[in-house]
């Protein structure tokens, strides 16, 4: 196999520099990426790659053949969506949108797949097809999901698909990953106690659902550390209570609602969560003489990657920064990523690469203000990609 190794791309930096700077300027959020989407339909058209609009809204998927006889399709997905943030930055291409930035740096991945896309268009040569798949809103709205009940892969056959993440605080274009769970499931909850309510100073009078709602909020962690495996992990955090009003104090509310997230890695302890939250609910405002509503809200599943397309990531990702650059078992994040419904459907791999650390501009968070993609690895991760597309679909396997 052949090494494709990032100054092969060299070329193309300032290229791929002034892509990604654009998008950076002009962040477009969930499934209102008409100009990102323009930009890269225009793009793939323009180096001969044909292309399909529409899917999700604002989704486009370009097909390349290869110009080898071969039967397999793989699908190489990059997400272009912003988030509702205002940006601090100040450099020159810095968002010209208020309360709209790429602090993800969902622009520098649809960079480095149109990079890599540009690559293998001049040079198609490999036996197979590449499906490029450009999806919107992967910040909470799972426009993933939505291309796929809207036939992605009914219109577009993968044997495999693979995705790819910048990571601030991990060294410059280095990569990482794991085979199994690499990201959680994020769901949401909520649970009503509903009591009478009622005067402050007579609350025998009553049922005060104020008791039982505290009771659930320290309750809950006894779920992560009864229920739930101990070489397995969760999350359940509150993120929001709501009861009575802050100008009576002396009132018992009739109702109190606590909302929270809960973060898990397998189907079975994610079933637990569920389950075991709405009992937990259910008793404890039994035992007050009061009621809880419970809803559990299922978002991004658990992102997992199939064993054998980790290992071709691994591969292509040692072609691309050589084997001591790869780490290919990181821990898992209790962050979610909604590739998770594309690798529901498919077999694949995602796949971090790092976006550098704090002498390497890179280390500041994703969904930070003072985030910036790092320019210096968009020919990493391009040619990643193309490693990628070799390794599945080059010599060794054609
Ligand atoms: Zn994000
Ligand atoms: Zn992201």
């Amino acid at each position: 196999m052949t090494r494709f190794t990032p100054d092969l791309l060299a070329g193309r930096q300032a290229e791929l520099t002034a892509i990604r700077r654009d998008i950076h300027r002009h962040p477009e959020t969930a499934f209102e990426e008409q100009r990102t989407a323009q930009i890269v339909a225009d793009k793939l058209q323009s180096w001969g790659i044909e292309i399909h609009r529409g899917l999700a809204t604002t989704g486009v998927v370009g097909t390349l053949k290869g110009n080898r006889p071969g039967q397999k399709t793989i699908g190489l997905r990059a997400d272009m969506d912003a988030l509702h943030l205002q940006e601090k930055n100040e450099f020159d291409y810095a968002s010209s949108i208020p309360n709209k930035m790429h602090a993800c740096g969902h622009d520098g991945h649809t960079t480095m797949l149109l990079g890599a896309a540009q690559h293998l268009a001049a040079k198609p040569d490999f036996a197979g097809t590449v499906h490029f798949i450009f999806q919107p809103a992967e910040e909470g709205l799972g426009g993933a999901r939505v291309m796929i009940e809207e036939g992605l892969f009914e219109k577009f056959a993968c044997d495999a698909v693979y995705g790819m993440h910048n990571m601030p605080g991990f060294p410059k274009g280095h990569f990482a990953i794991r085979a199994g769970a690499m990201m959680a499931a994020s769901d949401t909850w909520e649970a009503t106690f509903k009591g009478t309510g009622g005067h402050g100073a007579m609350p025998y009078r009553g049922t005060d659902p104020t008791q039982p709602a505290a009771q659930f909020i320290v309750a809950i962690q006894g779920i992560i550390g009864r229920n739930v495996p101990p070489n397995q992990a969760a999350v359940l955090s509150v993120g929001h209570i709501q009861g009575g009003t802050p100008g009576s104090p002396n009132v018992i509310p009739s109702e109190v609602l606590v909302k929270g997230t809960a973060r898990s890695f397998s189907p079975e302890v994610r079933d637990l969560l569920q389950r075991r939250l709405g009992e937990v609910a259910a008793g404890i405002a039994q035992a007050a003489g009061c009621e809880a509503d419970y809803k559990y809200l299922r978002r991004y599943p658990p992102l997992i990657n199939s064993v054998e397309q980790t290992s071709l990531a691994v591969e292509a990702a040692a072609l691309t920064v050589g084997r001591e650059n790869v780490d290919p078992n990181v821990p898992p994040v209790t962050g979610a990523e909604d590739f998770a419904f594309m690798l529901e459907k498919k077999p694949g791999a995602y796949i971090m690469i790092g976006n550098g650390g704090a002498d390497e501009g890179g280390c500041h968070n994703v969904h930070s203000p003072l985030y910036d993609f790092n320019d210096a690895i968009l020919t990493t991760g391009a040619a990643y990609w193309v490693n990628l597309v070799n390794v599945e679909l080059g010599d060794a396997r054609a």
